[in-house]
């Protein structure tokens, strides 16, 4: 064993007594910790739960001690070296911790009550902890408030220009910070590192309702298909007007609970996907890994706010266009700039419906002459994206009232 890791591990004993005990799996809750016993077992015998097995079934407790401190000391740090004193108060001037704090109240969730317990009566909970680093915002946290910044900063300040501000104060003390110039690249970076461009494969079935008089049922895939750019007047979630945008859903009720508009009646058309798209995929986000895991958490976590906020239901029309900007602007991102591992453009957005729980939009970045059997002029004839496979009338299946506010 080296000095440094001799050093390293005195360092850590003074904070735990140590002993010949062992732990299993079971006793666990948390997969980082779990997965770090699965991969040091060592002993027969769990001095928590008493299990005894055949083979070896426990890793060494004072391992598993360390671990656990050495993560927690990623986050937390010794507040008497860098937290400021109150003289007057009589107290740090940042939120402080002990061990017991953070193992019964911030962390409960790694183990049952039983653990926790025994891993508190192995630590000597002797030094007083703060935030690792509380002078600053962590990545995740500077990348939450730089979406925060980047959607006002497109709502109300610049919609098109993103060059940098030139009086900007470059050295404000934030190493993380992320500012609207570069929080799409940065976005586009967090999407990548957690897997979330996909691929929807040739075939799939994609709905979209249109809404109309009774009797006047749409039936033509250049009627039902994304619209052509002369009539694209309307601006949505994921297109300011004037750009094309295809929305549809995977079932036919998700497609008709989104279609807006006060009609007598629906025309429900059925497309079918006659290529692989790579989408960028909102919906089922990987969970934030725990702070026992390895994996991209800040980013997972940063991202699972943004997929709530692009999914947020705005009622009133004034409001929406205004409220829509921020996601028309990242939906033109993910369109031009983004691509999937193989080079190939993104062709779309999947996200989470507004309008019904657990069901998933898709905007896809398909223009009307895209559609299988819709005409255009000869340049531009390529391969079909969407072929329409079926088309049905609803009528007055939602007579919806317009709120008003
Ligand atoms: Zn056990």
């Amino acid at each position: 064993m080296g000095y440094a890791k001799r050093m390293w591990m005195e360092e850590q004993a003074r904070e735990y007594h140590t002993s010949s005990d062992g732990v299993c799996v079971n006793c666990f809750d948390d997969p980082g910790l779990a997965a770090f016993i699965a991969e040091h077992l060592e002993t027969n015998t769990c001095s928590i739960c008493g299990r005894k097995g055949n083979e070896k079934i426990a890793a060494p407790a004072d391992e598993v001690v360390q671990f656990f401190l050495e993560k927690m000391y990623d986050h937390y740090e010794d507040a008497a070296n860098t937290a400021p004193w109150d003289g007057e108060e009589g107290g740090f001037m940042v939120t402080t911790y002990s061990m017991y704090d953070l193992l019964f109240d911030k962390y409960p969730d790694i183990a049952p009550y039983e653990t926790l317990e025994w891993l508190h009566s192995r630590l000597k909970d002797d030094v007083v902890l703060c935030d690792r680093d509380w002078q600053i915002m962590t990545p995740g946290q500077a990348l939450e408030s730089g979406w925060g910044a980047f959607a006002e900063s497109v709502k109300h300040t610049t919609r098109f220009l993103f060059f940098p501000n030139a009086k900007r104060d470059d050295d404000d003390g934030e190493p993380f910070r992320v500012r609207p110039e570069e929080m799409l690249d940065q976005l586009g970076e967090a999407i990548q590192a957690c897997g979330l461009i996909r691929s929807i494969a040739a075939g799939t079935k994609v709905f979209r309702a249109r809404g109309h008089e009774t009797g006047k049922t749409f039936t033509l895939p250049k009627d039902l298909g994304p619209p052509p750019v002369e009539f694209a007047k309307t601006a949505g979630r994921m297109n300011a007007p004037g750009i094309v945008v295809f929305y549809g859903a995977y079932e036919k009720e998700t497609a008709l609970a989104e279609a807006t508009g006060n009609h007598a009646a629906f025309s429900v058309a059925g497309f079918e996907t006659l290529t692989e798209l790579s989408v960028v995929d909102l919906t089922n986000l990987p969970r934030v890994p725990s702070i026992f895991e390895g994996g991209p958490r800040e980013s997972l976590r940063s991202l699972h706010r943004f997929t709530r906020e692009v999914s947020q239901p705005f009622e009133p029309d004034a409001e929406i266009h205004i409220e829509y900007t921020p996601s028309q602007v990242v939906s033109e991102f993910f369109r031009h700039r983004l691509h999937d591992g193989q080079g190939n453009p993104i062709r779309g957005l999947v996200y989470g419906s507004a309008k019904r729980t657990g069901a998933a939009n898709l905007a896809l970045f398909v223009e009307s002459w895209e559609v299988e059997g819709v005409a255009t002029e000869t340049w531009r004839k390529k391969e079909p994206v969407l072929r329409l496979v079926s088309t049905e009338e609803t009528v007055a299946a939602k007579a919806r009232k317009k709120k008003r506010s």
